[in-house]
């Protein structure tokens, strides 16, 4: 059987109240030019690969990142449909203007939080079109030594706004030791620089142990490990999206090459509605009390 995204085979729990709070989803892609920010995209997304799934509504694939661009997903599986907002953002560059580029990053997650406020204090509150950011896979490169003082200045900037998912961009470009300690280093500095990342919730201890399994393999394996891949080659009559190389195959897909898979079960699957929560008690409501305090001031 081929795999799903699998929010249609969600444990049962958060199938019901995903279903009833309805499937609306917006990702955001942030981090230096060129680490695969739109190749991962599309690799997670715009799969043709599985026939039980249909894609309406693409828009456009994401090529080059000019500037901010969101595109809308209506992704079906199983006869649940998810709707899925995608957000790349231009990957900025440790030069002159690095930080300049954190800003239109930072202004479009505020103005996702007004609009919504907006909404909210309005009267028409049965309808709101809520387009506030429920993520952030923020992409570290694969050849620094954990993070630069961009990526220190760019999460601390969004990191009581939005909650940051650190990625290891392109880890086919290392070898397995270097992916483990080049994760202990991103861990650390996100540590010793008082960076707030995602903190991934307790396992409910009802849940079967394979779930409790799965849960601690995903959380051991933070920051996780990426590769992205257009092409997609065949194995053993198998389609699969790949990096091929004169020694070997990358299989995106294979949890053994890297950690794509537990991303996109826990961003789309296991952990969407916690990220949808979390976005709504924890960080918008950071943005009403800020708005309410300045209002009254
Ligand atoms: P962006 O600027 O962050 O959006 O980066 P792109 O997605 O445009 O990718 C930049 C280049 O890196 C392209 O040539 C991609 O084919 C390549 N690339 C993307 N993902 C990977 C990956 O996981 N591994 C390797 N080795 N190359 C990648
Ligand atoms: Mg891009």
């Amino acid at each position: 059987k081929e795999e799903c995204i699998g929010f249609a085979t969600l444990p049962d729990q958060i199938h019901r109240k995903v279903i009833k709070k309805g499937f609306h989803f917006t990702i955001m892609v942030v981090g230096e030019s060129g680490l695969g920010k739109s190749t991962l995209i599309n690799s997670l997304f715009m799969t043709d690969l599985y026939q039980d799934r249909k894609i309406v509504g693409v828009e456009d694939r994401l090529d080059s990142t000019v500037s901010i661009h969101a595109q809308n997903l209506d992704i079906e599986e199983s006869g649940v449909k998810l709707r899925l907002t995608i957000i790349d953002t231009p990957g900025f560059s440790d030069s002159l203007h690095g930080k300049d580029s954190i800003d239109p990053i930072e202004e479009y997650i505020d103005q996702q939080f007004h609009q919504y406020f907006q909404a909210e204090s309005g009267l028409n509150r049965k309808n709101i079109q809520d387009s506030r950011v429920h993520c952030l896979l923020y992409f570290v490169s694969p050849y620094g030594h954990g993070l630069k003082p961009l990526d220190v200045e760019c999460l601390k900037r969004l990191h009581h706004k939005v909650n940051i998912i650190p990625l290891i961009a392109k880890s086919d470009t290392l070898t397995k030791s270097e992916i483990t300690r080049h994760k202990a280093k991103v861990l650390q500095d996100i540590k010793d620089h008082g960076i707030k990342a995602y903190d991934f919730p307790e396992c409910d201890p009802d849940e079967s142990a394979d779930f409790k399994r799965q849960d601690a393999e995903l959380k051991a394996a933070i920051p996780f490990a990426v590769i992205g891949s257009n092409a997609v080659t065949e194995i053993a009559g198998k389609r699969i999206r790949a990096r091929v190389y004169p020694w070997g195959v990358i299989e995106v897909e294979n949890e053994k090459h890297c950690d794509f898979s537990k991303l996109k079960r826990m961003l789309i699957g296991t952990h969407l509605q916690d990220l949808k929560d979390v976005t709504e008690e924890y960080h918008y409501e950071n943005y009403r009390a800020q708005c309410i305090q300045t209002a009254n001031n």
